[in-house]
């Protein structure tokens, strides 16, 4: 096993390729630093592919009084819309409502409900949903996104799923985002823009000396380690990021990440619609019924205090009974366990807080600098997939003057690699891919589109025929796509493919996967062979 070390230090070291290390470094290498970042495994195999995957304000959050979080992050909806409009898309969502719902009493909005209607023994009354859904209109200044509504479940084909007991709902706007690509697509800009992305790499020192840190990491692939040199180093290792300040930084801390698992289940398709629901349950927690990935329904999430390792969550059975239990309130027809295709599960990195429960402990981003003379450490806790843009935005802003010549906010408006389309131009976009590759059918044309937005042509090249692809693995993928996301998206396994680049193994049987990733180590070795010759 050898060691080697890169002589020139960068600016920036970021330990943690998930959605707040790929922004950071992203926002970082475009104002000019020379960035490094080192993901453990593969990008966003962690927390950020196993998220709800909105970039909502936060309807929920309201309730705790948390207004800087939801209005920053519903004013962030709309740019990110804008920046990723293959990626991310405006999602209706329906709340629906009876007037003998109950509620958690713990909250501060209950508590003060209590006290001056105490009548109300924890119902909550229509006009105070639509108070908290004008103020959700309001704080964030919509433009593209369409405003409240009150349905007729009777008339509305949004009732028809639900039971007759449901009358009336409100419906409001959020958006929905791929969110394992959103970190993929930040770390391929970062790149871009000169930063060196490493995955399958574990950081397993750093070491302060003077103005420098000194970062040791281990290859995966080749158990070779490596030191680098950094002015600065931020610690994005989301659920990871005590056991980082502790075991790898080596220092003592008084902060604590507070670990919260959070559950999904995927089922067959549960209703003909494409809008969302919002169901409110009586322990204060709420549940979305999401249209997903065209022929199945995604309904989540927990809220459970996580013992285990951080890279060990998964679905319990306990946590799956829940879910069901909950949307079956709601649904004409009872979801059971014959109805799942999928689970996923993942931990909520969240600052320790010292709420009382899991539902409310603060879901706002702490950025804590290390105050230690010599070279800077930033320790990342908790924060939005919505709020990863202003989250990096703030930690450069903390780390400004530590470092040399910080370039100013730029990431507002500029496009994610293939977002580079109108917020409308979406239809025009499959129609022009599905023409001039005529052998594309509408659903292929769309995933692809999707997937890469304006780069999905790229991705196609010349090819004239479906021959022309390659080995077709199934589902629409075929060698040419799998070659594009290792060349050009850090996939190196079938995993990395069929569960984060996309959801394609919904549709794959383990037959068909383990040929892709047959497939994927084959080429692999290849080009370590050529590039040896
Ligand atoms: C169930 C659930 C639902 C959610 N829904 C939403 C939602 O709908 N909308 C929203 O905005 N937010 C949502 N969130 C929140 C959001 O997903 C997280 O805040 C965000 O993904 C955290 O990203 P991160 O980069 O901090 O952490 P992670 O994605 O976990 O990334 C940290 C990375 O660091 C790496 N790492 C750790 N140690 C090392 C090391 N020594 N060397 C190298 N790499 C290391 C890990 O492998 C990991 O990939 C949800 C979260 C959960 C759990």
């Amino acid at each position: 096993m050898s060691t080697g070390t890169q002589q020139q230090p960068v600016d920036l070291f970021v330990i943690g390729g998930g959605i707040n290390g790929c922004g950071i470094a992203r926002d970082a290498a475009g104002r000019g630093l020379s960035v490094a970042l080192a993901e453990m495994n593969d990008l966003a195999s962690a927390t950020s592919s196993a998220s709800t995957k909105l970039f909502h304000g936060g309807l929920r959050y309201l309730e705790y009084f948390e207004i800087r979080l939801v209005r920053e992050a519903l004013i962030e909806r709309e740019t990110l819309l804008r920046a990723m409009p293959h990626i991310s898309w405006p999602m209706r969502f329906v709340l629906p409502f009876h007037r003998d719902m109950r509620f958690e009493s713990t909250t501060p909005t209950s508590r003060l409900l209590s006290f001056v209607m105490p009548w109300m023994k924890g119902r909550r009354p229509a006009w105070l949903i639509r108070l908290g859904l004008f103020l959700y209109d309001h704080l964030g200044g919509r433009k593209i996104l369409p405003a409240t509504r009150t349905l007729d479940l009777r008339a509305d084909p949004a009732g028809a799923p639900l039971q007759d007991r449901f009358e009336k709902a409100f419906e409001y706007s959020d958006c929905w985002v791929e969110d394992a690509r959103l970190v993929v697509l930040n770390a391929r800009d970062a790149e871009d823009r000169g930063a060196r992305i490493m995955t399958r790499t574990r950081v397993v020192t750093a070491e302060r000396s003077g103005d420098l840190w000194a970062v040791t990491m281990r290859h995966e692939a080749t158990g070779e380690t490596e030191t680098v040199h950094a002015r600065a180093l931020v610690n994005a290792g989301g659920p990871w990021v005590e056991d980082i300040i502790r075991n790898t930084v080596r220092q003592n801390t008084t902060e604590g990440v507070r670990l919260v698992r959070g559950s999904h289940i995927v089922t067959r398709r549960l209703f003909n619609h494409d809008k969302c629901y919002f169901f409110q349950g009586e322990d204060g927690r709420i549940v979305f019924a999401i249209p997903y990935e065209t022929d199945f329904t995604l309904i989540g999430t927990t809220d459970r205090e996580h013992e285990g390792a951080p890279g060990e969550a998964e679905c319990t059975p306990a946590e799956r009974d829940y879910l069901l239990a909950f949307a079956s309130h709601y649904l004409k027809r009872p979801v059971t366990a014959d109805d799942i295709v999928w689970t996923y599960s993942g931990v909520r990195p969240l600052y320790d807080d010292g709420a009382s429960s899991a539902t409310a402990a603060t879901r706002d981003y702490v950025l804590s600098l290390d105050s230690a003379p010599g070279a800077p450490l930033l320790n990342v806790f908790g924060g939005k997939i919505t709020t990863y843009r202003r989250l990096a935005e703030s930690a450069l802003e903390k780390l400004g003057d530590r470092l040399p010549a910080v370039g100013r906010p730029w990431t507002a408006g500029v496009p994610l690699p293939g977002g580079d389309f109108p917020v409308d131009g979406f239809d025009d976009l499959v129609a022009g891919l599905a023409r001039d590759f005529p052998f594309l059918d509408h659903r292929w044309a769309r995933r692809l589109v999707r997937a890469y937005g304006t780069c999905a042509r790229t991705m196609l090249g010349d090819a004239r025929r479906i021959d022309d692809l390659g080995e077709a693995f199934g589902a629409t993928l075929t060698e040419r796509e799998v070659c594009w996301l290792m060349d050009t998206e850090y996939a190196v396994t079938a995993e990395d493919v069929v569960w984060r680049r996309s959801k394609l193994g919904l549709r794959l049987g383990a037959d068909r996967i383990a040929a892709i990733d047959a497939f994927m180590a084959a080429r692999a070795a290849g080009g370590k062979r050529d590039a040896a010759e």
